[in-house]
């Protein structure tokens, strides 16, 4: 009987263990859900060039590595959004505005979400509105570093 009893004790104490390491579980893969980190290199590269943002994020937040060495003043990178349609033309006014500006046209409309300028060894992050994007249409990430758009640039989708 007593014998009975201990293992009952010790299979309920299981089953809440199993419980509450579900439940921890899957608030950790939600959290995760809604944020991604992107590496960047001094070989001028980005770790990915698509992202999917699931519909179901309220905001959504992207950290941005910069895993090279080398200064932000010669292989700085950034992290902006756009729609793929203002891309080009945000890095080009970008250039103008310079890196105390980290690229962006102060007041530029177009940018949906963006990063300051990091060197090798640093990380930022940036938070923006799910809920302002939508899944029809087509966006564009980039690092607005003067000449990185052409390589340093991927798909974001939302879905
Ligand atoms: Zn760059």
């Amino acid at each position: 009987m007593v014998l009975f009893y201990m293992f009952k004790m010790r299979s309920e104490a299981m089953k809440q263990m199993i419980l509450i390491a579900t439940t921890l579980f899957s608030g950790l893969a939600l959290a995760e859900d809604c944020a991604m980190t992107i590496d960047s290199t001094d070989t001028m590269q980005f770790s990915t060039s698509e992202m999917v943002v699931p519909a179901s994020c309220d905001s959504y937040t992207v950290t941005l590595k910069h895993t090279g060495t080398l200064p932000r003043n010669i292989m700085g990178h950034n992290w902006v959004l756009s729609k793929t349609a203002d891309a080009q033309a945000i890095a080009g006014d970008g250039v103008g505005a310079g890196l105390n500006n980290d690229y962006i046209k102060p007041g530029d409309g177009r940018v949906i979400a963006y990063t300051k300028v990091i060197g090798g060894g640093e990380e930022t992050s940036v938070t923006f509105d799910v809920n302002a994007l939508s899944a029809d249409e087509s966006y564009q990430f980039f690092c607005s570093f003067p000449g990185h758009i052409g390589v340093m640039k991927g798909a974001l989708k939302v879905q």
